[in-house]
């Protein structure tokens, strides 16, 4: 029986292994794919204190490292199913096997929000991406689209127009959501061009990405684009569907403060499946710490 099992190694559920550790719990960190998270896959992330400029990748690794420092117990697996269990919970895992833990950290973070047009589905991987880090550079000197208008569009934009040929950027309003600093560096692009009051109607091709096609909302008009690829940046949506009807949620998102509580008891929700203002690496780590205070007062209750 473990005092505290944490499903997802990202930022957040690392940073409470840590706290979890130091705070000498017997404590499991599962992961169902590679530690680090979303941020392995980011070109560049340059608002964690301490760290100007690094890359998504070495700093996944420094949290990976200060786990492995620690001698954290980790596991490869996904989580399929918790259930009440006593006191405690049980785990499932999708190989079927059962874990007992006094606590459950729910660190499974958030995915990429597909448009749901049709060709997105059938052209993924041929031209259809959701990561310009990791895609791009198989578009220099090509013709790509990015979709969305927040900071991971507009970063995107910005990365593609240094090996593409040209870059439309398709957004359903005529302002950006993103910062105002990397907006600026956009416009100042001359190989991009702006699709404004724009919503994709579909993504078009036979074995590859063709053309897209977009609907202007203010003209009425749509607009056949030929384009190699096309980066779809359209927000996130949280990976909390395992824990449907064992934890309280608001649109997906798992409901909890910043003691990380939700609503069954032991179990805590950390990083970017919580309902929170926002989602970034300094908020997921915050969690983790708070989520292990939390569970620290629980577990001496429980005694
Ligand atoms: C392109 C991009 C750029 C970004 N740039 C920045 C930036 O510059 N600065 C910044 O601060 N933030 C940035 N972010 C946001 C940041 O990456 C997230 O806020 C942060 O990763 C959230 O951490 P997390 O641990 O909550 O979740 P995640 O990073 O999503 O990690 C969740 C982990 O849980 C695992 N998991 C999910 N379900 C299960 C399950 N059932 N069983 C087992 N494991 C499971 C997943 O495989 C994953 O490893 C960026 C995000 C993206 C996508």
């Amino acid at each position: 029986m473990y005092d505290m099992i944490i499903v997802g190694a990202g930022p957040a559920g690392m940073a409470a292994a840590i706290y979890a550790k130091r705070a000498e719990l017997k404590v499991l960190l599962l992961e169902r794919a590679t530690a680090g998270g979303q941020i392995i896959n980011t070109y560049e992330v340059d608002n964690y204190p301490g760290i100007p400029g690094v890359d998504g990748f070495t700093l996944a690794d420094k949290f990976s490292t200060h786990c492995d420092r620690l001698e954290v117990e980790r596991k490869d697996g996904e989580v399929a199913k918790a259930e009440k269990d006593g006191a405690g919970w049980k785990l499932t895992l999708d190989g079927g096997e059962v874990l007992e833990t006094k606590t459950v950290v729910i660190a499974t973070g958030a995915a990429n929000k597909k448009l749901g047009v049709p060709g997105e589905e059938e052209l993924r991987g041929m031209g259809v991406s959701y990561c310009a880090t990791c895609d791009g550079a198989f578009f220099r000197n090509k013709e790509v689209a990015v979709v969305g208008g927040g900071d991971v569009a507009v970063e995107d934009a910005i990365f593609l127009a240094r090996l593409c040929k040209k870059v439309y950027i398709i957004h359903r309003r005529d302002e950006f959501r993103a910062a105002k600093s990397l907006v600026t560096a956009l416009k100042a692009c001359e190989n991009v061009e702006f699709v404004y009051d724009s919503t994709v109607s579909s993504i078009n091709g036979k074995n590859m990405t063709e053309s897209v096609t977009v609907h202007n909302k203010k003209t009425g008009e749509d607009r056949e684009i030929a384009i190699n690829g096309i980066f779809i940046a359209v927000g996130i949506e949280p990976n909390s569907g395992t824990f449907e009807g064992v934890v309280e949620m608001e649109n997906g998102w798992i409901k909890a403060g910043e003691t990380c509580e939700t609503s069954a008891p032991g179990i805590y929700a950390v990083g970017d499946v919580r309902t929170k203002q926002l989602r970034q690496v300094i908020t997921a780590a915050a969690d983790g710490a708070n989520a292990v205070t939390s569970a620290e007062r629980y577990l001496i209750e429980l005694k």
